[in-house]
């Protein structure tokens, strides 16, 4: 049995393979979706996709062909990865890929399981919560490109996609995975297409991964992935890959995120090591700025990696967003990332920590990371990744992942 994965950003898909490691799956990654087939035997594959808040025709698309090449290699079950704060619009791209993958898999129905306990992530009464507030009067109200305004999974679900949604609520899940597995075909049957599920803790997980076994996909977060290897068939016990472990060389931090937990990341690695606040009129029309902030980086290894940061808080980006549009800010600062990027790697740096999940996806898809083995864990959902065919080493972090020492922590352990 394999499970095929397929997330819809890169840190997402870093964070879903590293669960799955940790709790005893071997896993590989592609970024994209790869033209060969794979050579290796993992328990997992995920792909990841940049189609979180690309146009829906192109989510849908992408992810039916990851699904085709991952029914090629052989996965039997399928899981659609999003982010734990349901990262999306009232357009998609969580609904429309849900849809299609039912579709193309032919089957009337699905889980949604957003939840991270162990990031506070967690589901109660049908309304996501991120720690102790609702996912609509958290950051994320805020954030740069899906701001979410809503907190209820099932009305988000259902206003960006073609069915309806029934809610499990936490009494319910107390009854164990056989009552679950019937409560879920009894709604399935009276015509509701996605199943909400409350989940507040591991537990809960491990009950709902066990109830949906027999789901040909199910949809969630990484959380999900942690009871799905506690009731796998088989578990090869590899776990993760000591090649993946980062070596001491040349290292960068590159902070792309203006999530809450990036900007305390920022702050405090700031006391620790030479950091550089991006110029963003520069990143639109001075070709030589990455140049010149490579060189920066160069001349300022010392014990903790130099650090750019475009990262600000609200004010600071709502300005910015004003002054030159949301998408075209955006653009030009991933597109800065993934200059300066080439240009370190091309001068020999190899240790890259990054943070922000579209950030991630521009940084790797321009140092042309394809295939990555899955290394030691960081925090929760971030592990070190070796690149499987250079000499790459990246830590990636989505937004809110990670303590406010992550920048730090993360390089300590290249020193172990
Ligand atoms: P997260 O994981 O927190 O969602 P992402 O990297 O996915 O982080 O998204 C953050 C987006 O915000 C990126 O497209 C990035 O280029 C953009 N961004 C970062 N800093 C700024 C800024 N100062 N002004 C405007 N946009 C910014």
């Amino acid at each position: 049995m394999r499970l095929g994965i397929i997330a819809d950003d890169f840190t997402g898909a870093t964070d879903i393979a590293s669960f799955l490691v940790e709790n005893g799956l071997s896993a590989i990654q592609f970024s994209g979706i790869p033209k060969q087939n794979i050579t290796e035997e993992p328990d997992a594959i995920v792909v990841s996709l940049k189609s979180r808040s690309c146009p829906v025709e192109l989510a849908v698309g992408n992810s039916l062909a990851a699904l085709e090449w991952l029914k090629n290699q052989g996965c039997e079950r399928f899981y659609f990865k999003y982010c734990s704060t349901f990262d999306s619009t009232a357009a998609g791209n969580i609904g429309p890929v849900t849809d299609a993958l039912l579709a193309a898999l032919d089957f009337p129905y699905t889980i949604v399981c957003p939840a991270l306990p162990v990031n506070g992530r967690t589901v109660i009464n049908g309304q996501l919560f991120v720690h102790h507030q609702l996912l609509n009067e958290s950051g994320m109200r805020h954030h740069p490109v899906t701001p979410m305004v809503d907190s209820n999974v099932a009305r988000m679900m259902e206003q960006q996609s073609q069915g309806k949604a029934a809610n499990i609520f936490y009494p319910e899940l107390a009854k164990g995975n056989e009552y679950l597995a019937a409560k879920m075909a009894e709604l399935a049957d009276a015509g509701a297409k996605y199943l909400v599920l409350d989940t507040l803790d591991e537990q809960h997980l491990n009950v709902i991964a066990s109830a949906s076994a027999n789901l040909p996909l199910v949809t969630g977060g990484s959380g999900l992935a942690a009871g799905i290897a506690h009731c796998w068939p088989k578990v090869s016990h590899i776990g993760r890959s000591v090649e993946a472990c980062p070596q001491p060389s040349s290292a960068v931090v590159l902070s792309g995120s203006c999530s809450d937990m990036t900007n305390q990341q920022v702050a405090f690695y700031q006391a620790k090591a030479a950091s550089h606040a991006l110029d963003i009129e520069r990143c639109f029309n001075q070709s030589d700025y990455p140049e010149e902030l490579a060189q920066w980086v160069l001349d300022n290894q010392r014990t903790y990696a130099p650090m750019i940061y475009a990262t600000a808080d609200r004010q600071a980006l709502s300005k910015v967003q004003q002054q030159y549009g949301e998408q075209q800010a955006s653009q030009a600062i991933e597109r800065f990332f993934a200059q300066v990027s080439v240009l370190l790697a091309d001068k020999g740096v190899q240790n890259f920590i990054v943070a922000g999940g579209e950030t991630s996806g521009a940084v790797t898809q321009a140092l042309k990371v394809n295939g990555l083995r899955i290394g030691p864990q960081i925090a929760p959902g971030v592990p070190w990744v070796r690149a499987l065919d250079k000499t790459l080493y990246l830590a990636l972090k989505s937004g809110n992942f990670g303590d406010p020492h992550f920048f730090a922590k993360a390089q300590e352990l290249i020193h172990e």
